[in-house]
């Protein structure tokens, strides 16, 4: 017969057993419990190209928990988002973690070491315009399949971390994306507010078919994982200010999902970006701005013009409506087609 001290112990070797964390791999690279583990995944060459590498971090924490993807590079021009993560894998202590954080400190090795906006060298694609990938497809399209099948599917959560191309000059902004379950929208505003970033664009523009989900973030809320898209830094700097703000909104992303006890608190106030429009050229040549980031505009404002080259105005290019320049082209080359400004206009 079982004396009541046993029927204690076992139940509290079965609690223990249900909290116990067990090992976490990815990549052929496994971690342990409270550790950290490193690895590289690999997209193999095929005809045409030489595959690409995509390296990895697991901060694997001592409880089961979340397991909150944070994936700097998707494009390779955009280094405030992977010089956070940098210094984030240390500063992230896997003890006194609950969950499991995944971190891609490169996701598009391609477009990093080539020093490419937008744009892979290696196919003309963007990659974040290919998600979910093909298997089978072109460098970009591969990258795309490796992160879908081997981070975001392992992912509860995901956040996608950029900051203006080296071409962009943006004010800090998250995405808060609308696509999918209410209950996936809803964890995603919330981890939106504890970004602690002060403006908020709502997009409700999203794909809603899993198979063409065309985004990295997109592909994860429709595979039912709250995720963000953020911006923090611009035009190919390594600011101080961008990457500590991408670095405190790591830290309020683990407080907000109970994956570390203390963190930032969600910001109280932001501001609301429920219209927004990208404003693209309509014709190619140079690009001369006559706003900078963050200024406010009124309704055909003239946020730049574009010269052919000998310097007659081909285009102006005026604001749709009042609002907030989130972000205005800050380099000269501009080709037909490819965005000059994101205007968005304040919530009332
Ligand atoms: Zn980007």
């Amino acid at each position: 017969m079982k004396t009541l001290l046993t029927l204690m112990l076992m139940g509290t070797l079965q609690v223990s057993a249900a909290q116990a964390q067990t090992p976490f791999a990815i990549g052929g690279v496994t971690a342990q419990p409270g550790t950290l583990a490193s690895g590289t995944l690999r997209v193999a060459s095929r005809a045409g190209d030489a595959g690409s590498e995509i390296p990895f971090s697991i901060l694997h924490g001592v409880r089961p928990g979340p397991v909150l993807a944070l994936i700097a590079g998707t494009h390779g021009m955009e280094y405030t988002p992977i010089l956070a993560l940098q210094r984030l894998r240390t500063a992230i202590d896997p003890k006194a973690l609950t969950g499991t954080v995944i971190m891609v400190h490169v996701a598009n090795m391609p477009s990093f070491l080539s020093r490419t906006i937008y744009y892979s060298p290696a196919d003309g694609k963007n990659l974040n315009r290919v998600f979910p990938g093909k298997a089978d497809g072109s460098l970009s399209e591969r990258i795309a399949d490796v992160l879908t099948r081997e981070v975001i599917t392992r992912a509860t959560h995901v956040v996608d971390i950029h900051c203006g191309d080296g071409n962009e000059s943006l004010r800090p902004y998250v995405y808060w994306i609308t696509t999918g379950p209410g209950d996936v929208a809803e964890a995603g505003r919330k981890l939106a507010l504890a970004s602690g970033f002060d403006h908020i664009v709502i997009d409700r523009g999203r794909p809603t078919d899993a198979a063409q989900s065309v985004y990295l973030s997109n592909t994860a809320i429709l595979r039912g994982k709250p995720a963000l898209t953020v911006e923090s830094g611009s035009l190919a700097n390594t600011d101080e200010a961008s990457i500590a703000r991408i670095e405190r909104a790591a830290a309020g992303w683990l407080r907000e999902l109970g994956m570390h006890a203390d963190g930032p608190p969600p910001v109280a106030a932001p501001v609301w970006i429920d219209r927004s429009e990208v404003l693209m050229s309509g014709v190619t040549g140079i690009f001369y701005p006559e706003v900078d980031r963050g200024h406010s505009v009124a309704q055909g404002t003239l946020i730049g013009r574009i010269t052919d080259f000998h310097g007659a105005v081909l285009e102006e290019v005026k604001a749709p409506f009042a609002g907030i320049v989130l972000y205005v082209l800050g380099t000269p080359p501009i080709s037909k087609g490819e965005p000059v400004a994101f205007i968005g206009a304040l919530q009332k």
